[in-house]
């Protein structure tokens, strides 16, 4: 019997594995697919290498933290490097803007004018009070709306908070130039939300990305969830891959362990769930309280990916690229309205690193991700939409000035109820349930579960998705459980 049985070996499980072995426990990593990683997925084929899920890496700190809290440092197990810029931008109009890490606003301020860096300027300036008022309380701790209110109980900051104010109200407030706006609104995008709906407060996102970075792994983010597979395994971590878990088990102390789809049964003590808490509460131990409170919260957005295999290189390459598209409300209308459809003109991220170890030389591996909804209210299994909303997506890229139809290699598409069918997240959800709302963050799935010895990490629960946040769900589940 293990000490702690972990279901999933995605980046929230691995971390959490990580950290509790660290910590003198005994554990087991239970997972339905036949390799780690979850969403931080790889394809290898004819000399190419694509990450399939996370492209951009953020707060590299977290995972620092996580790899001095289990042994050798994190820059001597993976070749960690910046990306600046961290983004190009090409805008309706064809303006472009290339945002550095040092100093946005003055690029801002060169690309837009003088006035469109200043509002830039105090816009982050406003974002780093709110950083300093939540970080501590929302990222590195239990959830806790007392936590937050006694650190924000002066007026100053209530109004930086401001709860009942939208991202993008807060957009329309403090920046005049449409571009501007359309780059605050992307942002939303981080969490899997609407910026219609989502609070204001997420303003810190690009003072995130802006003041610590925007990085890249070597070889591919993929590298850094083996190195954390590895980390587990030189801690002893039991790893069991096609163990698909059909339930959690019960008894009147709280969890007794967990029933395998194959029906074997496997002991512990505790159980950290990594999978989607939509699917824990409904599939694996029913509980209609957490149920209904998901419920209450639009569920995230989820992705359609685009994986190019292309010949030759492109003439001013660029690591990560967003094209916007004349209409963005359209895309959040498609996607979190009452009939939702594939985005017949998306805003397109392309990610190219100009790394000699993802593609044969003289060749690119292109990653393409657009918004999309879930699968479930549309059907992404529908014959013949994948293909041909890949070929809608190269159509669009090439009339923003970006045609590879030509240099095309091969593709490969990723569609939502991949991501279900893949990793198990409940209509390929790339993040749970959105922050769609002034209550979203208080319906998250919570850290602790009512069944007692029940923790749940993962980008579903709280702090909520993206791979240093659910990395930061490991570390506050491992300081729950404590040292064994
Ligand atoms: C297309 C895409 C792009 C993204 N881009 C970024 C990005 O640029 N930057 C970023 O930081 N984040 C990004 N993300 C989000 C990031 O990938 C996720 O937040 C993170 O990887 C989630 O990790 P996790 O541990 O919560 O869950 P997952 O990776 O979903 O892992 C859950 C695991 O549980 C397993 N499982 C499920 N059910 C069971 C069961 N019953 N029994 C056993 N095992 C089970 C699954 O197979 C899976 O391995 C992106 C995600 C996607 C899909």
């Amino acid at each position: 019997m293990a000490d702690v049985v972990v279901i999933g070996a995605g980046m929230g499980g691995l971390a959490a594995a990580a950290r509790l072995a660290a910590l003198g426990h005994r554990v087991t990593v239970l997972e339905q697919a036949e390799t780690h990683g979850g969403k931080l997925g790889v394809l290898r084929r004819d000399g190419f290498t694509f990450d399939t899920g996370p492209s951009l890496l953020t707060l590299p700190d977290v995972f620092r933290d996580l790899f001095a809290a289990t042994g050798a440092p994190l820059d001597e197990v993976v070749d960690l490097v910046p990306v600046d810029p961290v983004c190009h931008y090409r805008f309706p109009d064809g303006s472009t803007l290339d945002l550095p890490h040092t100093d946005p606003a003055a690029a801002i301020a060169e690309a837009f004018g003088q006035e469109a860096g200043r509002q830039w300027r105090s816009l982050m300036a406003e974002a780093a009070h709110v950083w300093d008022l939540v970080e501590e309380p929302v990222l590195r701790r239990p959830f806790s709306v007392g936590d937050l209110v006694r650190r924000s109980a002066s007026p100053r900051d209530l109004m930086a908070i401001a709860p009942w104010r939208t991202l993008r109200s807060l957009g329309r407030k403090r920046l005049t130039d449409p571009r501007l706006r359309m780059l605050l609104d992307r942002y939303a995008t981080y969490s899997g939300s609407d910026p219609r709906r989502l609070p204001a407060l997420m303003s810190v996102v690009p003072y995130m990305e802006q003041r610590f970075g925007g990085w890249y792994v070597r070889g591919g983010l993929r590298l850094l969830g083996d190195a954390v597979f590895e980390r587990c395994q030189k801690l002893g971590v039991e790893f069991r891959f096609g163990a698909r878990v059909s339930r959690v088990e019960t008894g009147a102390g709280g969890v007794t362990g967990v029933r395998l789809a194959s029906g074997e049964r496997v002991g512990a003590g505790l159980v950290v769930s990594d999978v989607d808490a939509e699917h824990l509460y409904r599939d694996l131990v029913p509980s209609p309280r957490p149920l209904r409170s998901l419920r209450r919260v639009q569920p995230s957005l989820s992705g359609f990916v685009l994986l190019l295999a292309l010949r030759g290189r492109t003439p001013e390459p660029r690591h990560h690229r967003v094209l916007f598209p004349a209409d963005y409300d359209a895309e959040f209308d498609a996607i979190f309205g009452k009939t939702p459809e594939p985005v017949r003109d998306p805003a397109v991220y392309v990610c190219s690193p100009d790394d000699p170890a993802i593609a044969p030389p003289g060749d690119e591996a292109w990653f393409v991700l657009v918004n999309a909804p879930r699968h479930g209210p549309v059907d992404w299994t529908a014959p013949g939409l994948a293909e041909s909303y890949a070929d809608r997506v190269l159509g669009v890229l090439a009339a923003r000035g970006l045609d590879v139809r030509d240099r095309l290699r091969w593709r490969e598409t990723r569609t939502p109820a991949d991501w279900e069918r893949d990793t198990g997240s409940v209509g390929g959800s790339i993040y749970g349930s959105s922050s769609n709302g002034p209550r979203a963050a208080m319906l998250r799935p919570a850290n602790t579960s009512p069944v007692r010895g029940l923790h749940l990490v993962g980008g579903s629960a709280h702090p909520g998705g993206g791979l240093p946040i659910v990395t930061l769900s490991a570390a506050i589940v491992a300081g729950l459980i404590g040292p064994a």
